[in-house]
């Protein structure tokens, strides 16, 4: 699975000029599930390009609201299915960071969509409790809101470290590989059915490292942001993806 995030970027223009490049480089298989999650207001665009004739690729939201009513500016859970989204974001580091977004209600967000549409929940460390080594307990924490929630293969998390979005840093794939294997251990031992996800990573992944993430067992995917946002290197990026796993 490879997510594109394209966060609050991006314009008519861009898809345009995105969708010819990534068809152009992409060599097409249905191996990879393809996520493109584009600012909202530009999901319906994207449904309606040559992208989403391919049966791989899904267009998705980078994040919900809690509710519907009157909150201005939101997007409800209700209106990404009625565009029938394929899936969302929930718990982005920029979300928690930049908007206050707390476990509780990330864990309202993903009761919203739990079993209707795929769930791509972030998670990760900043650099100071990496430093501190304190990576396992703040994903551990930040797992809790999965707890006791029935869910089936529509779960799937993402690994993002902070400190390694959009910085060019990463973990070694070795040590992605076991977080990894600690956070399908870690949700199989406490989701209400033993769910066991599939783990992406995300953090400055590009065409030149993708290989040696993709290469190892637990590493199921990617999320990504800035590689996204040029349509070559992201279909590069699944290319490889097709060509390693
Ligand atoms: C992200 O913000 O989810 C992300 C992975 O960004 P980047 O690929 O730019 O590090």
């Amino acid at each position: 699975m490879i997510i594109a995030n394209w966060k609050c970027n991006g314009n008519k223009a861009m898809i345009n000029e995105w969708t010819n490049n990534f068809l152009s480089n992409y060599i097409e298989t249905k191996k990879a599930f393809i996520g493109i999650a584009p600012p909202s207001i530009y999901i319906e665009s994207l449904l309606g390009t040559k992208l989403n004739k391919l049966e791989e690729i899904n267009i998705g939201s980078q994040d919900i609201d809690i509710s519907s009513g009157a909150r201005t500016g939101a997007i409800s859970s209700e209106m990404i299915l009625d565009f029938d989204c394929k899936f969302s974001i929930i718990g982005h580091s920029e979300r928690r960071q930049l908007f206050n977004e707390r476990n509780d209600e990330i864990k309202q967000k993903i009761l919203k969509i739990a079993k209707k549409t795929i769930t791509i929940l972030c998670i990760g460390e900043t650099l100071e409790e990496n430093k501190n080594e304190l990576t396992r307990d703040v994903l551990k924490k930040q797992l809790e809101v999965v707890k006791d929630i029935e869910l089936n293969n529509s779960l799937v998390i993402a690994y993002e470290p902070v400190w390694a979005i959009g910085t060019g840093n990463t973990p070694t794939p070795n040590n992605i590989n076991e977080i990894h294997k600690f956070i399908k251990d870690v949700v199989q031992s406490t989701s209400d059915n033993s769910a066991f996800p599939l783990v992406l990573y995300g953090g400055s992944v590009n065409q030149d490292n993708a290989e040696s993430f993709f290469k190892e067992k637990f590493i199921d995917g990617a999320l990504i942001g800035g590689a996204s946002l040029d349509g070559k290197k992201f279909a590069n990026i699944i290319n490889i993806f097709n060509g390693t796993k």
